[in-house]
């Protein structure tokens, strides 16, 4: 029997997964990807010595105890890849010098709220009691549920931590945080998530820090773009082709059926179903021309927030920061803008924990500014002033970082500046966005309802995965998603579904 085709738009994670589980089900799946690498923005960069991280720094789902692990097992995606698990994911300093440190362990984490300030011994105990009863909660890897069998699933998961999923579901983190009597604690934790919108969840930290806590999320070793090319290795293993340098320019459709896709270089290729793991409103707007879009997608375009584009500015310096905290927010004595945006704080990361990033006693360290994709893409069209801005950038991002590192100038050997132009150069994200939508509340309600739609009203033989229709966007939902189609098409062929 002849088996049926697939062509897939983009090789980011989310396209990888689905051509893996495509190939696993007996389709003859392709991927045209128009970077010359898989991982879209699930990647990393050498420059020199030093390896720039763009993504991972912290994934769900990477014990074997955690449900969401038959995802990676599926994919053989952490094969022979250790996991490093963070004691302190993250560190705020304020003002004043106090700090706070963000332990995963939630015993630690509530001895040192309680000792930063034991007026808010109550609030410290809820929000520690609610963290407790989140490590009781472990989703399955499925987001849509199809049998009857997997509500059960489903419903058995969610039951222990059930109470607290009610209780906190409608709670933003500034709105907790201003529970909180000490400044530091309050000012702290709303920058829990960096670009975070002003309502969003507290549900959502409390249960990265459970995860966190049971060690179910941490940073694969390698780093993202390692992590995205074993998933390429893994397909291409499982006879699929991935054609890089090959930008989708038009999904064809005959009679409200997409019958395959028309590249760039205006060569066309057939398929029985085609699946976008590529930007969404380009989808939607450029290779369908908005035909398939009805008022409910309108209007998710017009009106949800998208998550913020940043500025990547990435460091290679000759000197050890593994005795630092692995993330540092702290506030700046001269601030500066960059277009519009003023910066008062800086948030470091390192990655001395890996030993691919940099040699020994040397390391590599990223910075993620806020960014304002309108000024980057302005600026690109005169080449010589967008890399003067680039550099400017750079220059005052490393004036900040010598409040705090006096001399580390003298040490820096590499500088890499990323805009919310190269996310888009390299990626397509729309408005330079590096993980599809805010994560906000209403989106929040969407992915515990109905979820956004992996098909569009009127076209068949059509599906699109990936971070713009999984709120919440991240690596382990985009391969999910993909996950979750393939096994819809088996369902409608009514036949069973191989992980
Ligand atoms: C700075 C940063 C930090 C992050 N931190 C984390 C984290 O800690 N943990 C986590 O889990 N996630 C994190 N993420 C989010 C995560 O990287 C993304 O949500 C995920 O990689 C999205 O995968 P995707 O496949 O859905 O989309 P994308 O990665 O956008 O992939 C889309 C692919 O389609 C290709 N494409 C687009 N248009 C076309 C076309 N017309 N023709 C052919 N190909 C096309 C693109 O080149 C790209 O390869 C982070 C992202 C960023 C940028």
């Amino acid at each position: 029997m002849r088996k049926k085709t697939i062509l897939i738009i983009g090789g980011g994670v989310a396209g990888l997964a689905a051509g893996i589980y495509a190939q696993k089900n007996g389709y003859q799946s392709q991927i045209f990807e128009m970077h010359f690498l898989p991982g879209g923005l699930c990647t990393s960069w050498r420059r020199r010595d030093y390896l720039f991280d763009g993504s991972i720094r912290f994934l769900s789902g990477t014990s074997p105890n955690a449900a969401a692990y038959q995802l990676w097992k599926e994919l053989g995606a952490l094969e022979g890849r250790e996991v490093y698990y963070y004691d302190e994911l993250t560190r705020f300093e304020d003002r004043d010098g106090r700090a706070f440190s963000l332990y995963t362990n939630i015993d630690r984490l509530e001895a040192h709220m309680l000792e930063l300030s034991p007026q808010d011994q109550a609030v410290t105990r809820e929000l520690c009691e609610a963290l407790r009863g989140f490590t009781r909660l472990d989703l399955p890897v499925d987001l849509t549920l199809t049998e009857p069998e997997e509500g059960l699933e489903m419903g058995q998961r969610v039951m222990p931590a059930l109470f607290h999923l009610l209780r906190w579901q409608n709670v933003s983190i500034p709105a907790f945080a201003a529970r909180f009597k000490d400044p530091l604690l309050k000012e702290a934790l709303p920058q829990f998530f960096q670009f975070s919108p002003p309502d969003f969840p507290i549900i959502m930290m409390m249960m990265t820090l459970a995860q966190m806590h049971n060690r179910e999320s941490g940073y694969p070793i390698g780093g993202s773009l390692a992590f995205a090319e074993g998933l390429a290795k893994k397909y291409e293993e499982l006879g699929g082709q991935i054609h890089y340098k090959s930008r989708v320019s038009r999904i064809l459709v005959e009679e409200d059926k997409a019958t395959g896709v028309r590249l760039a270089n205006g060569s066309e290729h057939r398929s029985d179903i085609v699946i976008s793991a590529a930007d969404g409103y380009a989808t939607i707007f450029h290779l369908l021309g908005g035909r398939y879009a009805d008022n409910t997608i309108r209007k998710y375009y017009a009106e949800l927030p998208v998550a913020k584009p940043i500025l990547q500015i990435s460091l290679g310096v000759g000197q050890d920061f593994s005795q630092e905290p692995a993330s540092l927010n702290f506030p700046l004595r001269r601030p500066f803008m960059l277009g519009n945006i003023a910066h008062e704080r800086l948030v470091l990361k390192h990655y001395c924990f890996d030993p691919n990033m940099a040699p020994a006693g040397k390391s590599a360290l990223t910075l993620w500014c806020e960014a304002d994709d309108y000024h980057w893409r302005r600026l690109y069209f005169d080449p010589q002033a967008y890399e003067e801005a680039k550099q400017e950038a750079a220059s005052l991002v490393l004036r900040g970082l010598e409040e705090r590192y006096p001399g580390l100038s003298q040490h820096v050997e590499v500088i890499d500046v990323a805009t919310p132009v190269t996310y888009e150069r390299y990626t397509a994200n729309w408005r330079g966005s590096i993980n599809g939508w805010a994560l906000s509340q209403r989106k929040l309600n969407m992915m515990m309802g109905a979820g956004m739609k992996k098909t569009l009203p009127g076209l068949e033989n059509f599906y699109r995965i990936g971070h713009w229709v999984e709120p919440g966007g991240n690596v382990e939902l985009s391969c999910a998603s993909g996950r979750d189609v393939i096994k819809d098409l088996c369902k409608m062929e009514d036949r069973p579904f191989k992980g």
